[in-house]
């Protein structure tokens, strides 16, 4: 019997979960990267005993990591030790006040209630209970299968959403329950998981207070890129063969799918040609030819933000610090419209500490922390040119700041490294150094995200963060799962985990 051949370009997460799980079931499937190194934006960076994750820090509903190894008949235990925190996140504020999200529900209760008071406490809990519900129907009728608008606009679609699908701002919707300004930041900032603000995404993004506050936060043993690190190493058991250095660059198509692929490398001087696949599989969309713009269809969305990263060797500890922290501004709402609007970095910006060495101690050397800073940066839709310069003046900016909050750090840092909204965009292809792909700062924009099946060629489909269901590492292994599902189904194959 003919053995289907699937050519996947990218090895990102997205590219990667879907290579390994489409050889579970018996394809021949071969990958192409442009960079010299797997992981796309989950990578790993080292120097002088520091290690650092260079994308993604934090782990969420870590049942989505499990049930991906169950797919592949794998104990999750047997190759990964997934360790929950005990701190989701500390928040601080310039007046000196700081809060506490713990993981356990009860400690999380007392810090509420302790810092915001009995009554915001209620509201909050109002807030997950609805979020809780929004969270139910979503993973099982929009998270989990292929995005297709026919599912939503028939009755009981839209009964399944018509609570959740409104024009209200996710912002909007929490100072519903919430007075406190603070309290209301902090469940403001989780639009920004995925890019967006809170005061343009839509009620929809209230799942997300559930799916943090209820399952938590999570961190792997030895780093976030030991997923990638066993992906890559199952592509070899498996004989999935990773080209490196093979950027793809043009395609040719016959009777309504793809028959050739160009890449180009370092070595030869022309494109060079491949065929003889039956499937496509991409990790990005920011190719004209394999998803037009027009296919947005629509020119008012904006490109999801993009961050500028610190990666600082720090002397000594920091008590005060918890593996992630989060420095607020005082105008958050001004910070949004600095990203979005004037589309420049602002000096009065949201501050994004992760020491994973305070819960994996080996990432960096005794007496040590490494400190990875992250700042929402606007994409490179505005004017600001990210030069050695300016990136180095806009470090001493953050540094500066940090200190402002009482957390000492400019005479503590050893040796330094960033990683500007440019090199998002040269070292990833990423659509104007934006990390998700187009923002969610819309209702309609739930629906212009590209779907998993291409609607122009028959044998392409997406996955990864900037197509449906969307970004992170979760979010990224279900949408490998959604699209082996449908090309099981194209072929005849079972797939039912
Ligand atoms: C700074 C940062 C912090 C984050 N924090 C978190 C977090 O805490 N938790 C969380 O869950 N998620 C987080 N995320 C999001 C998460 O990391 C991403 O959603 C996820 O890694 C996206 O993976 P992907 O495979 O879709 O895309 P990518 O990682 O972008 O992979 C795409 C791959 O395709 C390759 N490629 C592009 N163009 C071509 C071409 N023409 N030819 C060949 N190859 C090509 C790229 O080089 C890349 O390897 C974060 C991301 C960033 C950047």
């Amino acid at each position: 019997m003919k053995e289907n051949k699937i050519i996947v370009l990218g090895a990102g997460l997205g590219g990667l979960s879907s290579a390994v799980l489409l050889s579970e079931l018996g394809f021949k499937v071969e990958v192409f990267e442009k960079n010299l190194q797997v992981g796309g934006k989950i990578n790993e960076f080292r120097k002088n005993g520091f290690r650092f994750d260079t994308g993604a820090t934090l782990l969420t509903m870590p049942f989505i990591l499990e049930n991906y190894f169950e797919c592949l008949k794998y104990d999750i235990r047997d190759y990964l030790q997934l360790i929950s925190i005990p701190v989701i996140c500390k928040y601080f504020w310039l007046d000196g006040t700081n809060f506490t999200a713990f993981n356990d529900k009860k400690m999380l209760g007392y810090e509420i209630i302790n810092k915001f008071g009995e009554k915001e406490y209620q509201k909050f809990l109002k807030i997950i209970k609805y979020s809780e519900k929004l969270y139910k129907t979503a993973f099982e009728k929009f998270l989990t299968t292929e995005f297709k608008i026919i599912n939503y606009i028939n009755l009981s679609g839209l009964k399944n959403f018509k609570r959740f699908l409104t024009n209200e701002s996710y912002h909007s919707f929490i100072t519903k329950y919430l007075t406190n300004p603070k309290l209301i930041q902090v469940l403001d900032r989780f639009t920004t998981y995925n890019g967006s603000s809170p005061y343009l995404a839509p009620r929809f993004f209230s799942i997300i207070p559930y799916v943090e506050f209820n399952f938590g936060g999570w961190f792997v043993k030895g780093g976030i890129y030991k997923i990638i690190e066993f992906l890559r190493k199952e592509c070899e058991k498996r004989n999935i063969k990773i080209n490196y250095g093979q950027e793809f660059v043009h395609l040719d198509h016959y009777g309504g799918k793809i028959v050739n692929l160009y890449f180009k490398n370092n070595i030869s001087k022309e494109p060079y040609r491949i065929s003889g696949f039956d499937i496509v599989v991409s990790n990005f969309t920011n190719n004209e030819e394999l998803y037009p713009k027009y296919l947005y269809e629509d020119t008012d969305f904006n490109w999801s933000l993009s961050g500028f990263i610190l990666f600082l060797g720090v002397k000594g500890k920091s008590e005060i610090l918890e593996h992630h922290n989060i420095l607020f501004p005082n105008d958050y709402h001004k910070e949004f419209d600095y990203l979005f609007n004037k589309k420049i970095p602002t000096n009065d910006m949201t501050i994004y500490i992760s020491i994973s060495s305070k819960n994996n101690p080996e990432d960096a050397p005794e007496g040590y922390e490494n400190w990875f800073i992250l700042v929402n940066s606007p994409n490179l839709e505005g004017t600001t040119k990210w030069s050695d310069l300016y990136s180095e003046t806009f470090k001493n900016i953050i540094l500066n700041r940090i200190e402002k909050y009482g957390i000492k750090i400019k005479d503590r840092v050893l040796f330094y490294k960033f990683f500007t909204p440019e090199d998002f965009l040269k070292k990833y292809n990423a659509e104007f150094g934006s990390i998700y792909g187009i923002a969610s700062n819309s209702l309609k924009s739930l629906f212009i995200r590209p779907a998993n099946k291409s609607t122009l060629y028959d044998n392409l489909y997406f996955t990864g963060g900037n197509v449906h269901p969307g970004g992170g590492i979760p979010l990224c292994f279900l949408s490998a799962k959604i699209i082996t599902k449908l090309i099981a189904k194209k072929y005849g194959k079972n797939f039912s985990c």
